[in-house]
């Protein structure tokens, strides 16, 4: 496949490569390479002309709740424990209802795919016949995606605590499932938090994480309150990082911990040498007033980091919108922090896209060998008034880009139309 149009990527952390009208060639799923003039051999084949269009790398999304997308903007009034209780969890407990869970997953999907998230890693419910049935519509989607079952077996409404026993029996099952029967969608093995899990379970996990090799994704020192709670809770274990060590859940490089705000200069350590990765949430730790998590000082320290939406926490799942709160709130840390200096526009964009990519490999920049996931942008009516850099029309897109402009997709080297055209994206 050979693609032309003006190319906009992020390969490294603050670095923007721009190619104007250039010629981006594919082979099966990756990228062969990015050329200003096509190479002769190329010569005759068919072209894709996207004429003015921008085409930046898709969107990688690692911390989202899937069943939340329900729930987008509501119940900002509470910070995150009630907010659990109060708005969250009944969202989820509707989750039992299969028919409902698959409109909602539908819907859910067609949604990452308007907005150009095409790959992600989701939190799905207790439900095992709801998780299946999101890693099935995954599958169908053309999106790639990590989908876990959530396990919660303490300080859990009666709706959704599991019995420890059968938490982990329909965790190793579906598993064993996806393995069998999907191809590219995988398991992420998905304890809510310490606080909702025994250290039975917790143990109980991790053991399947050995045994099957997998990925993890959990949430780790957001609120304060939640922080004094794991203490309590574990109070022979010194650090709430310590706790998920303890229990063989910061698998090496295989590990997704969400917020990361509140941590001691020893945890971060721990996280760095187990190459955890860091899902900043900005978006959901302003509305749930969790906390500024000190980004520019956590990439100094070389901790992997990415930008993430957090729906529902987050009120949208726009990723172009959790890039521009991202540099937003770094820009008010910065008053408080004159020390650390707030992150570009360029650098929370490719934190968005190779950032986060590099959880699935070689994903998010438009370099050779990388999996090609792109986003074609046609400037809108009122963009296409005056005429812009190609830099200065990715930020209009980030700070209030609108999806209608999105002219194609790519995820893995293919076109991906949306997903369930039976349900309106409206
Ligand atoms: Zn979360």
């Amino acid at each position: 496949m050979i693609l032309k149009g003006t190319f906009l990527h992020a390969p490294t952390l603050g670095e923007l490569e721009i190619r104007p009208n250039a010629y981006l060639v594919t082979k099966n799923t990756a990228v062969v390479g990015l050329y200003d003039t096509l190479p002769p051999e190329y010569e005759g084949q068919p072209v894709t002309d996207w004429g003015d269009a921008l085409i930046i790398p898709a969107f990688t999304d690692l911390h989202i709740h899937a069943p939340q997308i329900i729930n987008r903007g509501i119940g900002y009034d509470k910070e995150l424990l009630p907010w659990l209780e109060t708005y969250t969890f009944p969202a989820e407990a509707r989750f039992a209802d299969p028919a409902f869970a698959d409109r909602a997953w539908k819907a859910f999907l067609n949604h990452l795919w308007a907005v150009g998230t095409l790959r992600f890693s989701a939190f799905a419910t207790i439900h095992k016949e709801a998780a299946w049935r999101l890693m099935e519509l995954t599958e169908q989607s053309g999106l790639r995606g990590l989908i876990g079952k959530v396990n919660m077996d303490r300080n859990s409404p009666d709706s959704l605590r599991e019995d420890t026993h059968a938490s982990l029996a329909d965790t190793e099952e579906l598993i064993c499932r996806s393995r069998e029967e999907l191809r590219h969608t995988r398991f992420i093995l998905t304890p809510r938090f310490v606080p909702s899990t025994t250290p039975e379970l917790m143990d109980g996990l991790g053991q399947l994480g050995e045994k099957y090799d997998l990925p993890i994704q959990s949430h780790l020192s957001e609120n304060p309150s939640e922080v004094a709670w794991v203490a309590q809770l574990h109070p022979d274990i010194p650090t709430y990082t310590q706790v998920y060590e303890h229990f063989g859940l910061l698998r090496q490089d295989k590990t997704i911990m969400a917020h990361a705000i509140h941590l001691s200069d020893g945890e971060k350590d721990l996280l760095k040498n187990k190459g955890v990765m860091l899902a900043h949430c900005a978006l959901s730790n302003t509305n749930l007033s969790s906390g500024i998590m000190p980004l520019r000082q956590d990439l100094g320290l070389g901790l992997r980091c990415c930008v993430a939406s957090d729906v529902a926490g987050g009120h949208t799942a726009s990723m172009a919108r959790s890039v521009a709160a991202t540099v937003q709130t770094s820009k008010l840390n910065g008053l408080n922090h004159p020390d650390q200096s707030p992150l570009s526009l360029a650098e929370a964009f490719y934190l968005a896209t190779r950032g986060a990519g590099s959880f699935f490999g070689d994903v998010g920049a438009f370099l050779p060998g990388f999996e090609f996931d792109a986003l074609v942008l046609r400037p809108s009516t009122l963009d296409a008034l005056v005429e812009r850099t190609p830099f200065e029309r990715l930020e209009q897109f980030l700070y209030d880009g609108d999806d209608r402009n999105i002219a194609a997709r790519y995820c893995a080297g293919s076109l991906v139309e949306q997903p369930f055209p039976e349900l309106e994206l409206a």
